[in-house]
């Protein structure tokens, strides 16, 4: 933190050639959104004078008090490279303000930055890595998606079979240039889908790559002549999109996860941040999981998760810890998905974990066996129970769990208020599947 001055942006820009430059946020329900100023009026932007019309933002304010303004964070500033390299164009991620300079509560950032003050009390530093699963599908001729791939490949396949790879390629270096550490990219199981894994940073930081990510990835596929989509599971047959996020704590540099003495390398510390994942995953789940569509993918099989356990090597559990330990030492939860937003989804995670710390929870046994294979009978008597099956039920969960809705703030009724609408929208849907189904036997 702390890199850049406003003097260095100036220099930045004249040395550069920027011409434009983005303020961008993310609004409620994961959208990025930004505003292209001129290098004319960079003064103005840094002085945190760029307005907007809070009213015109899904899930933002009303419209008799909709004039907001954008704060940028300076160390941000990151030159777009697939845009043009002559009058070039900048971005600088924002915080949403109100008119009198406080951080605007319906922001998801300033959320998360609150929720960080919380672990930076504890004398703690939250780092987060998150592996990011996408589809590559191919365009017709107007260049509308559809849901076919030409590609025929594997997890771990390599050219010719996959198509995907230049994507891949460009994607991970554009984000290099743009100061976000990537660390592997490779071909997923599904035809059409891959994964690219971000270096685990800072939360915050963590959280505007995955941003930054998601633009990179749609804007590079789109210059291909194909389209990304992180919509969590395309496909019915096929395995779905997860966002895996790779959570562990450092105190002065160490991960606090790690004990060399434990027979698990595990602190109490870790044990209880997994024992407080898993008392709130559900409350979390309609923010680590927003569409009526990621519950398609919350289901057995496809190592996407749907029960409340953990395990050191299991993928059908909901969280799992992956084999390194010492600074490497890390909880992977596995139930995000990339459609979240993910700085609601980190802030509360990061609460549920504090929770657990906080209450110096213990968590349940960890599972050995495969999930999707256990019978009801054993899932009950281990008391082991399931995320919600439905963005109804995850709603209501989120209701009912405290933390979560205290972790957002005000405007945490509002994201349910519109989260369920989209939910009622879809429960009043006649799909194919029930004509096939009904239709000529009732
Ligand atoms: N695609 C799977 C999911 O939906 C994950 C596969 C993996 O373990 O990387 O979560
Ligand atoms: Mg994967």
């Amino acid at each position: 933190m702390g890199v850049y001055s406003g003097e260095d942006i100036l220099r930045l820009i004249r040395e550069e050639d920027v011409q434009f430059i983005r303020m961008q946020f993310t609004d409620l329900f994961g959208q990025l959104k930004n505003v292209a100023v001129t290098a004319s009026q960079i003064q103005r932007a840094l002085d945190g004078e760029i307005m907007l019309d809070g009213s015109s933002i899904q899930g933002s304010v009303r419209v008799e008090e909709s004039d907001q303004f954008l704060k940028p964070d300076l160390d941000t500033f990151a030159i777009l490279p697939w845009r043009p390299q002559y009058g070039k164009v900048a971005r600088m991620i924002c915080s949403v303000r109100n008119p009198d300079g406080s951080p605007f509560a319906g922001d998801p950032r300033n959320v998360l930055e609150r929720a960080l003050g919380a672990v930076r009390d504890l004398g703690l530093t939250l780092n987060v890595g998150a592996e990011l699963e996408f589809f590559l599908f191919l365009t017709d001729e107007e260049g509308n998606p559809s849901t076919r791939t030409a590609d025929q490949a594997g997890y771990f396949d390599l050219g010719p079979l996959d198509h995907g790879e230049s994507t891949r390629r460009e994607v991970t270096l554009a984000l290099e240039k743009m100061g976000v550490a990537v660390e592997a990219s490779h071909h997923e199981a599904a035809a059409g889908q891959h994964e690219i894994d971000l270096k685990y940073t800072d939360a915050l930081s963590a959280a505007d790559n995955i941003m930054t990510f998601k633009l990179a990835v749609k804007t590079l596929a789109q210059k291909n002549g194909l389209h990304a989509t992180f919509m969590p599971k395309p496909l019915r047959d096929a395995a779905g999109n997860g966002m895996h996020i790779n959570l562990s704590l450092f105190r002065d540099g160490r991960n606090a996860f790690h004990d060399e003495s434990d027979p698990r390398g595990l602190s109490p510390l870790a044990r209880h941040f997994i024992a407080g994942l898993l008392d709130h995953a559900r409350g979390f789940c309609a923010l680590a999981n927003p569409l009526v569509n990621s519950y398609k993918r919350l289901t057995a099989g496809c190592e996407a998760p749907c029960c409340l356990a953990w395990s050191s090597a299991n993928r059908s559990a909901l969280i799992r810890i992956p084999v390194p330990r010492g600074q490497g030492t890390r909880v992977e939860l596995r139930s995000p998905d990339p459609a979240c937003n993910p700085y609601l989804t980190l802030a509360a995670c990061l609460a549920a974990g504090l929770d657990g710390i906080r209450r110096e929870l213990t968590p349940p046994p960890e599972i050995a066996g495969n999930l999707y294979d256990m019978p009801t009978e054993e899932l009950a008597a281990r008391r082991i129970r399931n995320l919600p099956a439905s963005l109804e039920d995850a709603l209501r969960a989120m209701e009912a769990d405290g933390l979560v809705m205290e972790t957002l703030g005000p405007y945490a009724a509002r994201y349910i208020q519109d989260k369920r609408r989209e939910w009622e929208e879809y429960r009043a849907q006649v799909t194919q599947w029930e004509l096939d189904r009904y239709l000529v036997a009732w």
